[in-house]
C-alpha cells in the first residue's frame, strides 16, 4: 500500500502540474471518443497501451473482459456501455482480449473452479466460445474466439444496437500481447 501512497505523492508533484491545462478542462468536461472493453488483468493498462489521456477512454474491465448479453435488470456492464453510448455517444467500442489470460486458461483447461463460485458462474457466461473453440486448452484459440463473442454480446444491448443501425457506432475486437506489446485487430478490414 506504501507504494500507492508514495504513487499520489508522486503524481500531485510530477504529473499533475505537467498537465494541469488539460485538468481544468477536464474538471468540467466528459466527452470520452470510445468505450474500452478490457480484461481485469493487472497487465492491461488500457491508457497505456492506446497512448491516450485522462479523459479519452471510458472504460470497463471485466474478469475475461466478458460482456454479458443484454437482460433486464441492474447490471453494471450494462450500464456503463449504456451510459457510455447513449449519453457520452462514444463513436468506438473496443472489446480486448489479451494473452495469458486467466480467465480463458481457466476454461480451455477446465480448471476446477468450485473453491471460486462466483467467478465460476461469470465464466459460465464465455461457454459459447469455449463450445465454438477446438479443444486440447488453445488459450490463444479461445482468447481470439471470446473476443468476437463478446462483440455480438454487445449488439444485443439496445443502445449499442440504436447506435450501430443508425451508424454512429463501430465495435472493434482487439488482442493485446503482453510479452511484445503487440495489439491484433481481429476486426480490421
Ligand atoms: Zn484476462
Amino acid at each position: 500500500m506504501q507504494d500507492l501512497i508514495e504513487g499520489v505523492a508522486r503524481f500531485r508533484r510530477n504529473v499533475f502540474p505537467a498537465k494541469a491545462e488539460l485538468f481544468a478542462r477536464l474538471a468540467t468536461q466528459h466527452s470520452p471518443h470510445a468505450l474500452f472493453i478490457g480484461c481485469s488483468d493487472a497487465r492491461v493498462v488500457p491508457e497505456l497501451i492506446t497512448g491516450t489521456e485522462p479523459g479519452d477512454l471510458f472504460v470497463v474491465r471485466t474478469a475475461g473482459n466478458l460482456v454479458p448479453a443484454y437482460a433486464p435488470g441492474a447490471d453494471g456492464v450494462a450500464a456503463s456501455i449504456e451510459y457510455a453510448v447513449a449519453a457520452l455517444g462514444v463513436r468506438d467500442i473496443v472489446v480486448c482480449g489479451h494473452s495469458a489470460c486467466g480467465a480463458m486458461t481457466a476454461l480451455a483447461q477446465g480448471h476446477d473452479l468450485s473453491g471460486a463460485p462466483a467467478v465460476a458462474d461469470w465464466l459460465r457466461l464465455a461457454d459459447a466460445s469455449v463450445a465454438r473453440t477446438a479443444t486440447g486448452g488453445d488459450v490463444p484459440a479461445l482468447v481470439r474466439q471470446n473476443v468476437r463473442a463478446q462483440l455480438a454480446n454487445l449488439a444485443t444491448h439496445p443502445s449499442v444496437a440504436r447506435a450501430l443501425a443508425e451508424d454512429r457506432l463501430t465495435l472493434h475486437g482487439w488482442v493485446y500481447d503482453i510479452p511484445t506489446g503487440r495489439v491484433d485487430d481481429l476486426t480490421a478490414a
